[in-house]
Parts: structure tokens; C-alpha cells; sequence
């Protein structure tokens, strides 16, 4: 059986830059981060051991016990920012350039008189940094959600999307709103990260010659889950997994050609061992 990694895949610039920093022996027991820097077990783990903090957010202020904080790179509303550094804490801002864009982009929409919507998951932190400081917005995750704007009866709409939505589910949700919305000026600016756009690229790719795919991330991180559902899309068997222990060997019987992707938030370590463990189990079933 071939193993083949995707051209595109794994940690993106904005996270690897975000651990790193926060990795740094100058915070070594002294940081605490806001919010779950990286959808990936592994890495959480890591920085724990570096004696890193973690709070899933800024209602949880009052269990900081350190001076320096960290903003992930989903990025932050200045509300949240200016909120901790009234309390007193030292503001590290790891928030990645391509989110501070999005921020940018819906505010210009605002000033420019639109009423500002973001196609995404509303809890997702990204979203709420996107948002945080604006009076109204509206957010679109699901074709369903569409009417509830029709409903606010605007006659202009700006909208940006989440970074790390898909493509093409983005692009016919807008084509939807457009129709729903036909007397009003809708703009939107696609804001879906480069680094997203080319893991879901080489997804695309792989699965035109690969007969089963292995998709490597955190159980709750959005992106990993739409690259499988890529996979899904194109009826390729497709397995999401954590780590190379979960890995079942039956799920290789028969096949021809693995394919292997991965998350922005999965380190390029943890996908090496997948590699090797799957083509051991290659190594095994052609033995037989
Ligand atoms: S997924 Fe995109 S926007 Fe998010 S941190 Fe990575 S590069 Fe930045």
C-alpha cells in the first residue's frame, strides 16, 4: 500500500508561532493563556509540562494567578484585552495577523454603514473575537440560520467569514444569502486563511487517488473535522484520529493507496508517527 502525506497539511504559521512564543523560557511558570490555544491534546500537554496555565476564558479572570497573559492566535476583542490589562496583567497578543484582518474587515464594513455578519460557529472563539466589540452582528453557521437575517430586514450586509471555514460550503452559503436577500447591498469579503485554503487543496487532491484517508487533529477542532469531511464528500474512507494509537489495521485491508492529512493546529511530529505506524501496518499486510 502507498502512504502519501498531503502537499498541504498539519500546523499552520499563525499556531506554530503562538506555541512557540509561548514556549519560551522567559514565561516558564509565569504564563497564563486565555482560551484553548490549539485544538490538540498533545500540544496542550506540552505546554502544561512547560508549567503554561490555561483557562478556557476570560469569565474565568479571577483563577489567574500569574502577571503575564497570552491571546491565542484566534485572536481577542479589545474589550477582552482592555478588561485584563485594567486588572493589572501584562498582555501578550499572539493573535494571528490573518484573524486581526477579519477584525479589520468587519469593522471597515461597519464604518462603511453594513450590518456586519460572520459565516461561522458562533461559540467558536475565533467568532466571538470577531464580534466582541461590535453593537449588533448576526452569525451564520447553517443554510437554516439565513432567515433570521432576512428577518432583520437590512439593506446593507457586510460579511466575513470564520478563517478556517471550507471553501465551497462558504461561498454557497453566500450565493443562498444573496437570493434570500435580493434588495439589499450584500459585500463580502473572503476571509478564509491562505494556510486553510491550501490544506483543503491538497485534501481535494489526494482523495482523486487515495482509497482510504487518515485525518490527524484534535477531536474538537473544526478544521481537522472538515477535511474529513472532504473525504466523506468524495466516499473515501476517512478516519479522524488524535494520535497513531488509535489506529486500526483492519481499516487498511484491501486498500491500494492511504492518504494522510492534517489540521492547523496538529504538530508535524504527531503526524510523523501516524506515517510510520501506517507504513509499518503497509510493511505487514503485504508480508501476508
Ligand atoms: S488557521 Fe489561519 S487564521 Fe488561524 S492561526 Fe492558522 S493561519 Fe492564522
Amino acid at each position: 500500500m502507498e502512504v502519501t502525506l498531503a502537499k498541504a497539511l498539519g500546523t499552520c504559521f499563525g499556531v506554530q508561532d503562538a506555541i512557540d512564543e509561548a514556549m519560551s523560557p522567559e514565561f516558564k511558570n509565569s504564563l497564563t493563556i486565555v482560551g484553548q490555544l490549539v485544538h490538540n491534546p498533545q500540544v496542550v500537554e506540552k505546554l502544561k509540562n512547560n508549567g503554561v496555565l490555561l483557562i478556557n476564558g476570560i469569565e474565568d479572570i479571577d483563577k489567574i494567578k500569574t502577571k503575564n497573559v497570552m491571546i491565542t492566535a484566534h485572536g481577542a476583542a479589545d474589550v477582552v484585552k482592555n478588561k485584563l490589562k485594567e486588572r493589572g496583567f501584562t498582555v501578550f497578543d499572539a493573535s494571528c495577523p490573518l484573524v486581526i484582518r477579519v477584525h479589520k474587515a468587519i469593522k471597515r464594513m461597519v464604518l462603511d454603514g453594513y450590518f456586519p455578519v460572520v459565516i461561522g460557529r458562533g461559540k467558536h472563539v475565533e467568532v466571538k473575537g470577531i464580534v466582541g466589540d461590535l453593537d449588533e452582528f448576526y452569525t451564520i453557521e447553517d443554510e437554516e440560520d439565513i432567515q433570521g437575517l432576512v428577518n432583520l430586514n437590512k439593506s446593507k450586509i457586510g460579511i466575513v467569514s470564520q478563517t478556517t471555514n471550507q471553501t465551497e460550503k462558504t461561498i454557497s452559503l453566500i450565493d443562498k444569502i444573496k437570493l434570500a436577500c435580493k434588495d439589499a447591498d450584500v459585500l463580502f469579503k473572503n476571509t478564509i486563511c491562505k494556510p486553510t485554503r491550501d490544506r483543503q487543496i491538497a485534501v481535494d487532491e489526494i482523495t482523486d487517488v487515495t482509497d482510504i484517508l487518515i485525518v490527524v487533529g484534535g477531536k474538537n477542532s473544526s478544521n481537522t473535522k472538515k477535511l474529513k469531511s472532504v473525504g466523506d464528500h468524495k466516499k473515501v474512507p476517512s478516519y479522524h484520529i488524535e494520535s497513531f494509537k488509535e489506529i486500526n489495521p483492519d481499516w487498511f485491508i484491501n486498500k491500494t493507496h492511504c492518504g494522510i492529512t492534517a489540521g492547523t493546529s496538529t504538530p508535524h511530529e504527531v503526524i510523523q508517527k501516524v506515517f510510520d505506524k501506517i507504513k509499518e501496518i503497509s510493511s505487514l499486510i503485504s508480508q501476508k
